[in-house]
């Protein structure tokens, strides 16, 4: 996902799996990818059954440009899959779009995934490199050996039997010409919902707000290692490799899901309220106005402001229409870049001391722009608040943060970053705060990119874990 301001750790992808009778599932999936396109817009693609055989279709770009009328009427049957991709592990080709697909003996197989394995050099290294070059493409090929071993086997059987190769973060579904299986890895790091339509029709989606745009009414959020089996028959749950306590990421309810998606029984939307609330009474400042960093500060802004007493305003406006730039501003326009995306509204700021709103600063670049912004804007103090703890560790599960370095709070105190970002103060939620701003005191959460807390190994090979 890229961030407003160009800064946010990207999301690994959105993932969406149906099964309605006598529909033509492509459209309802199409639908369903609109809705995730913020977990990926590098690349989108649908996958479909009419019970014999099996007919994918990807492409790069966002789900509005991959698929057409042309495309989609294409794409016949009732059960399939799709997916939008940000490209985390492999390069961002049509290559690594998904759905993977394989052929194996008469049957199809495509997959999709959400997160990132930690082990993808094993994987790669006893399946050999024909397997593919991203840890996607190598489940893919594990599920389609399993099937070459035995053809009999149904495809949740053979799923079933390679999940204990893979570790690390992966939410999947996957498809052969009569099934769709979806599953969470046994910590359950990226979401996953079922949904029903009617009387026969199932959904399964990364959000729930995917579920909403269907018409699909929610089920329950599939739990940590369960797996869930479509097929005409109906609906079924197994949990093939036990049960382990959530590590659902806590950067879905910072900033990667939609504010209108629930997790785990709480809205997003009101979970970063919350922390704007607890924020403004951990670190209260001094201040005229509450200004967000659209969009992804505005709750916790608005939280902050309701709090603290200070009046709430839009001082920055962002451009909604702004994707991907493909090209590097001229030099005069470098400095300028940050207007491409966000323009400081004078009116607002001049004269004023702010209190500046963000849910996270990840590397801190933009953030020191955004700051000169405001000030050029007349801003007389800003005071910059942020909802999240500080991103000090790289993540391994599924965002592009894997390169330590790149972290603003990496390496350097809170006095060190305000100097960086030139702000008059500065401070974070602390984890306390941002846990107790989340749903349910026995949920346990990921949050080894603010403490260094790893809920699984991580090879030696990729850091070595150190204090800030
Ligand atoms: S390391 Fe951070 S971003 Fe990665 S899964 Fe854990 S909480 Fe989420």
């Amino acid at each position: 996902m890229s961030s407003p301001v160009g800064e946010k750790p990207g999301e690994a992808c959105g993932v969406f799996g149906a099964y309605v009778a006598e529909t033509h599932i492509a459209n309802l999936i199409y639908f369903g990818l609109f809705a995730l396109q913020h977990r990926g817009q590098e690349s989108a693609g649908i996958a479909v059954s009419d019970g014999h055989r099996l007919t994918a279709y990807k492409n790069m770009g966002l789900v509005s440009n991959v698929f057409d009328r042309n495309t989609l009427g294409g794409l016949q049957g009732s059960i399939g899959i799709g997916h939008t991709r940000y490209s985390t592990t492999g390069s961002s080709t049509w290559e690594n779009a998904q759905p993977a697909f394989r052929a194996v003996g008469h049957r199809n197989i495509a997959l999709g995934h959400n997160g990132n394995l930690t082990n993808t050099a094993d994987l790669a290294m006893r399946l050999g490199s024909a397997a593919g070059t991203t840890d996607s493409e190598l489940m893919t090929s594990a599920i389609a050996e399993q099937i070459q071993k035995d053809e009999n086997m149904s495809l949740a059987e053979a799923v079933a039997a390679v999940l204990p190769e893979f570790e690390g973060a992966y939410t999947l579904v996957v498809m052969d010409d009569t099934s769709v299986v979806a599953v969470r890895d046994p910590h359950g790091f990226r979401p996953l919902s079922l949904g029903r339509i009617g009387d026969e029709g199932w959904v399964v989606a990364s959000e729930t707000a995917a579920l909403d745009l269907v018409g699909a009414a929610f089920e329950h959020d599939v739990l940590p290692g369960e797996m869930i089996v479509l097929t005409e028959a109906g609906v079924e749950s197994s949990f093939p490799q036990g049960r382990q306590p959530s590590r659902l990421c806590v950067f879905e309810y910072v900033y990667f899901a939609r504010p209108d998606s629930n997790l785990a029984g709480q809205n997003v939307q009101a979970a970063r309220v919350l922390m704007g609330r607890r924020l403004a009474q951990e670190a209260p400042a001094d201040a005229d106005v509450v200004i967000p960093v659209p969009e992804s500060g505005i709750p916790a802004a608005q939280g902050f402001a309701w709090e603290s007493g200070i009046p709430y305003e839009d001082g920055l406006v962002k451009n909604r229409y702004v994707g991907r730039t493909f090209i590097e501003p001229e030099q005069m326009l470098r400095d300028q870049g940050i207007r491409l995306k966000l323009n400081p509204i004078r009116d607002v700021l001049d004269g004023q001391r702010i209190i500046l709103v963000d849910d996270s600063v990840v590397r801190g670049t933009t953030t020191r722009q955004l700051v000169e912004l405001v000030r050029s804007a007349g801003a007389r103090e800003v005071h910059l608040r942020i909802s999240s703890p500080p991103y000090r560790w790289p993540c391994f599960y599924g965002m592009d943060t894997s390169d330590r370095d790149a972290l603003l709070a990496a390496h350097r105190t809170e006095a060190e970053i305000a100097e960086f970002l030139a702000v008059d103060s500065l401070a974070y939620l602390t984890l306390e705060g941002l846990e107790e701003s989340l749903p349910d005191a026995n949920q346990t959460f990921c949050n080894a990119c603010l403490s260094g807390d790893y809920p699984t190994a991580i090879g030696d090979d990729k850091f070595v874990l150190e204090q800030p």
